[in-house]
C-alpha cells in the first residue's frame, strides 16, 4: 500500500481488465461499445434517449457516467432534447450522490477526442464525487479506497430515486 499525505492506494481490481484492454480501438462501433451494449445491472436510471450508469471501472466509490444512448462522440451532434435530458440527469446524479455519500465536491466533465484522454468514443460525462484528502482524478493510483462494487452502488442509488420520487422532480421520465 502506498501512503502519501494520508492518501491510501486505490483498491479497485475491476480496473485492471480495463487498463489492459485497448478500449479506444474496441469501441469504435456500436456493436462493441460498452455504452451501446450496457450491463443492465449498472443502469441507475434511463430514459428513452439517455441514461445514468455506474462506471464499471470506478476511480472511486460513486463514480457515475451520464450518457446519450446514440453512439455519438461530439457535443454538437446532440439534439436539443438529448442535451436537456443529459443535463437533467447530471443534476439528478449529483442530487442522489449528495443523499447517498455526502461528498464535499465533484468533478463533472467529459473528454472529446483521444488527444483529450477520451478512452471510449461515445460521449459520456463523468460524475466523480470528491472528498478532502483525495487527489486529482487523473492520478488513478492515489485515490481513496473503493469500498463497494459498482453493482451495489447502482442498487442503492436506484432505491433513492424511487423513494424520493425524483424523476418527476427533475423532469425526466423512465423509459427504454
Ligand atoms: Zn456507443
Amino acid at each position: 500500500m502506498i501512503v502519501k499525505n494520508k492518501i491510501k492506494s486505490l483498491y479497485a481490481p475491476w480496473r485492471k481488465k480495463y487498463i489492459l484492454k485497448e478500449t479506444s480501438k474496441n469501441s469504435e462501433t456500436p456493436q462493441n461499445c460498452p455504452f451501446c451494449v450496457v450491463d443492465k445491472d449498472l443502469i441507475v436510471f434511463e430514459t428513452k434517449k439517455t441514461m445514468i450508469k455506474a462506471n464499471k471501472y470506478p476511480y472511486s466509490s460513486g463514480h457515475l457516467l451520464v450518457v446519450p444512448k446514440r453512439h455519438i462522440n461530439d457535443l454538437t451532434k446532440l439534439t436539443s432534447k438529448e442535451r436537456k435530458e443529459l443535463f437533467n440527469l447530471i443534476d439528478l446524479s449529483v442530487y442522489i450522490l449528495d443523499i447517498y455519500m455526502k461528498p464535499e465536491g465533484y468533478n463533472i466533465g467529459c473528454s472529446v477526442g483521444s488527444i483529450a484522454g477520451e478512452s471510449i468514443s461515445h460521449l459520456h460525462f463523468h460524475i466523480l464525487p470528491r472528498f478532502s484528502g483525495d487527489v486529482g482524478w487523473n492520478r488513478l493510483g492515489d485515490f481513496n479506497v473503493v469500498c463497494e462494487s459498482p453493482q451495489e452502488t447502482t442498487k442503492n442509488l436506484r432505491e433513492i430515486i424511487i423513494k424520493e420520487k425524483l424523476p418527476k422532480k427533475f423532469g425526466v421520465f423512465s423509459g427504454k
